[in-house]
């Protein structure tokens, strides 16, 4: 056995300097998706193979060749999710939340795919996803895409995101119109890659969405879904253009977007940066209206998209440069066993009157020269210092390290009242 432990591959460690930006995007997301009234729901990382087969589709990447599967001990197939609607409809549907309710949840967190790792693309990731049921829009979807278009705003990466849209129509009209497309592609077979020749009998739709290049002219002149989706669909997807619209946003009409999983119909879009490469789809949504029956439920509208957090980590940092994270707001200077004595409790008092200030200790002692080094690392805004005269004379030094104002000492008793003032400026 290697003596070296190594993460597995494409799996990431993400170490404090990048958590912090990873905790403002994650607050960020639910603050703004609260505000339209959505609820958190917390899911399993694990679910049976079969839901995930069923609700995704067979002749898709993700349940072809991407999931992570294996028998548990009873040999029970068991499958770590690689996306999140399947075990939300699950669950809605098992808690029996679905009667005649309308529902708005999102959840975040890790999902895995056993992909080729390369940038934009890991086999565990994480997105933050939402899921409405009940609501058969075009009103509902409008409000989604304009929820994730304030997300990008809050974040700062409006300018970068382009968003595209496309309408699947219903079954009906895309079972006519994969003829339409077979036939077409069966006339063009010579310049099919392998993939697409899988997809061609029993996923046509699919091979629109190939990027294999000597094959882009020819699908740029398929025939277009859009043109034979029926009135209703096509009403529906008219009224979401010009509701967005109404809101600001414009939507690029691309005919080729059809999404990798089987349950989508009616509106799909995705979200698009050019700034990520290959990988340049940050978030993906759409209608599912047939999938809560598919697995088992009453006929129940709905609709949902999916952040990839990585791909949005990313584009921050590509457009904005990474940024210096303070560890803490204060931070205690001094050594010896009586400065441990009298700054542990104080520091103690500190965080129960100010709560949300981050007291910091700089512990292993050290001339004040290098503890000031210390203070500068931590990006503290001011040191607290308790050297021997302070510690005498009952009283504590503030120094502010970032800021152009006076050291002052205050008395013990003072600290907490004028921290509370002199911080809040
Ligand atoms: P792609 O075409 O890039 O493979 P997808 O259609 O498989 O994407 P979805 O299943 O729609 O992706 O997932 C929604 C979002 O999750 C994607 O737009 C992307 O931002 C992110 N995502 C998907 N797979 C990965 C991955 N392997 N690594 C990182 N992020 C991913
Ligand atoms: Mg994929």
């Amino acid at each position: 056995m290697s003596t070296h432990l190594q993460a597995v591959r494409g799996m990431n460690d993400l170490l404090p300097a990048q958590a912090t930006l990873w905790q403002r995007v994650e607050s960020v997301l639910s603050d703004v998706i609260m505000a339209y009234g959505f609820q958190e729901i917390r899911l399993p990382l694990l679910e049976s193979t079969a839901l995930f087969a069923r609700a995704i589709g067979e002749v898709t990447d993700i349940v072809e060749k991407e999931m992570y599967t294996f028998a548990d001990r009873h040999g029970e197939s068991l499958t770590l999710r690689p996306e999140g609607t399947a075990g939300c409809v699950r669950a809605v549907l098992e808690h029996g939340m679905l009667h005649h309710q309308v529902h708005k949840l999102f959840y975040q967190g890790a999902m895995f795919r056993y992909e080729r790792p390369q940038k934009g693309r890991y086999r565990q990731f994480h997105q933050f996803g939402c899921e409405v049921f009940g609501l058969p829009g075009p009103d509902i979807d409008a409000e989604l895409i304009l929820a994730s278009a304030r997300c990008w705003r809050m974040l700062g990466v409006d300018a970068h995101l382009r968003l595209e849209i496309n309408s699947l129509g219903d079954i009906a009209a895309r079972q006519r119109y994969r003829q339409h497309l077979v036939e077409y592609l069966q006339r063009h077979r010579e310049l099919l890659d392998e993939d697409s020749l899988r997809r061609l009998e029993h996923n046509p739709l699919r091979v629109l969405d190939s990027k294999h290049p000597p094959m882009q002219e020819m699908l740029a002149a398929a025939p277009r879904l859009l043109d034979h989706i029926d009135d209703a669909a096509r009403e529906h997807f008219e009224s979401l253009c010009a509701l967005l619209r109404l809101a600001g946003i414009e939507p690029c009409l691309n005919p080729r977007l059809v999404r990798g999983l089987d349950y989508y119909n009616r509106s799909v879009f995705e979200w698009v940066t050019t700034a990520l490469g290959a990988q340049g789809t940050v978030c993906a949504g759409g209608r599912y209206d047939g999938l809560v029956e598919q697995l088992g439920g009453a006929a129940t509208p709905a609709v949902g998209m999916a952040i990839g957090l990585e791909r949005l980590v990313l584009l921050m940092e590509t457009m904005q440069g990474g940024e210096e994270v303070a560890q803490a707001d204060v931070i205690f200077l001094g050594q010896g066993e009586r400065f441990t004595q009298l700054a542990l409790p104080l520091a103690e008092r500190l965080r129960d009157g100010l709560p949300g200030v981050r007291v910091l200790l700089a512990w292993g002692g050290g001339g004040f020269k290098s503890q000031f080094r210390k203070a500068d690392r931590s990006g503290a805004r001011c040191a607290l210092i308790l050297g021997e005269q302070e510690i005498e004379e009952g009283r504590v030094g503030i120094k502010w390290l970032r800021e152009d104002r006076e050291q002052i000492q205050v008395t013990q008793e003072e600290l907490v009242d004028h921290l509370r003032v002199t911080l809040a400026w």
